[in-house]
């Protein structure tokens, strides 16, 4: 067994599964990247390292400094537990409706919590984030909504780690979009190795990239207001819409049949590759990503059989 002197060494490399316990066409063959099992809890921590130390190195702040970040809740997570050992702030502005379980553990790691209404969606956190940045001395906002560190980050971690795991030829890759760096950075890296593969985006009824309205959803991390500047949609090789419903069902199934305690970021995700397995030809590898895990999302009932 390995052994690590500091938090920050058991963010990445993350296990891949491939997952046996769903109903696939003969030889197609469906893998998921397992980032809950990074120590915040969620593909975010492979970023908040990278955001606190760009802040760092550019001179945006010094050592002592804030960082002031919108975000669902796993941005933060990943930013306080990028701060341990530092002796950076972290403040963190969430729409209040977010899970209780993300806002306890930002607090839990050092940071502080400031809550935006939740009916100005993201953008009223960002606005709010971008307003205390101008108020306070020694303070950053490194906006993952249009940071190019964050697909960076996935491009140079996520992509090359899958394709080492896999270790055969994929054919389609499915993930979830928030900011959609995780998308962007994996699909580039993926697509510069292979520009055949297939790329898919998945995001929850009430986001706007089918060409739907922006509207309230139970699933939290995915679903986007407005298209991020990073995001090539070119790369959109297939977008699917899934609503809370399935990708809460999806999440259920996933605890039961394959013991995955997983958020319904990956619920949706699922649905979505289900989707493309069922349509791929044979000796088709696809790859997904589950973003985060399922018990921050406890309050929300998201293990609770839903009543028709
Ligand atoms: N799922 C969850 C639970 C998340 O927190 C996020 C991050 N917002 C995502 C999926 C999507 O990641 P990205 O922001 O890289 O698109």
């Amino acid at each position: 067994m390995n052994r690590y002197r500091h938090v920050h060494e058991l963010i990445g490399q993350t296990p891949m599964i491939e997952l046996t316990s769903f109903a696939l066409p003969n030889h197609v063959r469906l893998f998921a990247k397992l980032e809950f099992m990074n120590p915040g809890g969620s593909i975010k921590d492979r970023l908040g390292l990278r955001l606190m130390q760009e802040a760092i190195d550019k001179g945006k702040i010094t050592k002592k400094g804030t960082l002031i970040e919108p975000t669902a809740g796993n941005t933060g997570i990943a930013l306080a537990l990028a701060a341990i050992g530092t002796d950076v702030n972290v403040i963190c502005v969430v729409p209040a409706s977010f899970s209780i379980e993300k806002q306890q553990i930002m607090r839990a790691l050092g940071a502080t919590v400031i809550h935006t209404p939740t009916e100005l969606g993201i953008k009223g956190a960002i606005a709010h984030a971008l307003a205390l940045e101008l108020e306070m001395k020694d303070a950053y906002c490194p906006q993952q909504f249009h940071n190019p560190v964050n697909p960076i980050t996935y491009y140079e971690s996520l992509g090359p780690e899958i394709v080492r795991q896999v270790d055969q030829p994929i054919t389609t890759f499915i993930a979830g979009g928030g900011t959609g760096g995780t998308f962007t950075g994996t699909a580039r890296y993926l697509k510069e190795l292979n520009i055949n593969i297939r790329t898919v985006i998945v995001e929850p009824e009430g986001s706007i990239l089918n060409g739907g309205t922006v509207g309230p959803h139970r699933t939290e991390g995915i679903g986007m207001e407005f298209i991020p500047t990073f995001v090539n949609q070119e790369w959109f090789d297939g977008v699917y819409t899934i609503s809370d419903r399935t990708a809460f069902r999806r999440t259920r199934e996933l605890a039961k049949k394959a013991g995955l305690l997983v958020g319904s970021s990956s619920g949706a995700a699922l649905d979505a590759a289900l989707q493309e397995a069922s349509k791929a030809p044979p000796n088709s590898i696809l790859v997904t990503v589950f973003p985060d895990g399922g018990e921050r999302y406890l309050s929300k009932g998201i293990y609770e059989e839903e009543i028709d």
